[in-house]
């Protein structure tokens, strides 16, 4: 409907680039999808912290450059609380608002998680940390198939209860397939008294073996229709990309047919599926990437 505001808030995630090709990459993407205006865009931290530089750089020129707020994800991998603090600190300083706290996973070369003896643990810790540090905005990560490592569904749960209760803002999901099995986590979620934003996480998949990798690490199912989804598209690119629209597209109609308003899109740093799914869904014009209506800025 033309004219209409919808209710739409989108946020985007990238990656710090590791070539200048990839920085390239990364520059394109992000020219198109600001265009958007979505309420703000993160950039990942590297496990272990290794892209903690890359990651700094590419916040505050994302700020500075697109004026989009900027979201830094931190995590608690292999550091004292001092040097996570002072690394907060530091984004305070250049403006920056709004930070993705999370735990990490272990390095490759690690057989399991193991806290810094004076780091900070969890999630929650962190936060706890951050708070006294500024006064940030705070996303947290959540998981509606449940977190790998969790004592158990309800352990996990709790978990997320502590980390809202700590002073996040909003929880960001893993991504999924399963919209019943988002919408059965969010019913829980409520009635555990997490009355927070939960924001579910979109995966386009542009490559069935790279989300398989990341599925198998983070523990999201992929059900056996996917396979067979994209087991036709070997070899097909333009098919390929078709069903990764496609797929996309649904899953984010349902949702919003659902009343969820706040979609998270993992973009992998691509624009091009990004784009196409949210031009499947009329957030943007068909035949033109200037978006045809206007999503709800900064809300
Ligand atoms: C939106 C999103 C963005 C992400 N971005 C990044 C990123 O930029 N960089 C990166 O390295 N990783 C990232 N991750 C992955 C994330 O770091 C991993 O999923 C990690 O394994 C868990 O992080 P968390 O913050 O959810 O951990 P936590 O909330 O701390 O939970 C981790 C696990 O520990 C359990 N647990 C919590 N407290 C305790 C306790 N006291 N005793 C025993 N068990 C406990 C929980 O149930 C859970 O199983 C992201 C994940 C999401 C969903």
């Amino acid at each position: 409907m033309p004219g209409r505001t919808p209710d739409l808030k989108l946020s985007f995630e990238f990656f710090p680039p590791k070539t200048e090709k990839m920085f390239n990459n990364l520059m394109a993407a992000l020219d198109r999808l600001v265009t958007l205006q979505p309420r703000f865009v993160s950039v990942t931290y590297g496990a272990g912290g290794s892209t903690r530089e890359k990651t700094h750089d590419i916040v505050t020129h994302i700020k500075e450059e697109t004026g989009v707020p900027a979201a830094a994800h931190l995590t608690c991998v292999g550091e004292t609380r001092e040097n996570i603090d002072a690394i907060a600190r530091r984004y305070w300083d250049a403006g920056i608002r709004h930070v993705v706290a999370l735990r990490g996973d272990a390095p490759e070369d690690w057989d399991h998680y193991e806290p810094h003896p004076e780091g900070y643990a969890y999630a929650v810790d962190l936060i706890d940390g951050l708070k006294k540090v500024a006064d940030f905005e705070i996303s947290v990560g959540c998981y509606p198939e449940v977190h790998p490592e969790a004592l158990s569904p309800e352990a996990d749960l709790d978990n997320f209860k502590r980390k809202m209760d700590a002073g996040a803002t909003r929880a960001i999901s893993q991504f999924f397939f399963d919209n019943e099995t988002f919408f059965r986590f969010v019913d829980r979620a409520r009635a555990a008294g997490i009355d927070a934003e939960i924001t579910p996480g979109i995966l386009p998949v542009g490559n069935f073996e790279k989300m398989l990798s990341f599925a198998g690490n983070c523990g999201a199912i992929v059900p056996p229709w996917l396979h067979e989804r994209f087991g036709r598209c070997v070899g097909v690119p333009d098919q390929l990309f078709e069903t990764a629209v496609d797929l996309a597209a649904r899953q984010c109609a349902e949702l919003r047919a659902q009343g969820f308003d706040t979609l998270h899109v993992y973009t992998l740093n691509r624009s091009d599926l990004t784009l196409e799914i949210l031009k499947r869904l009329g957030i943007v014009a068909a035949n033109n990437d200037a978006p045809a209506q206007k999503v709800a800025a900064n809300a």
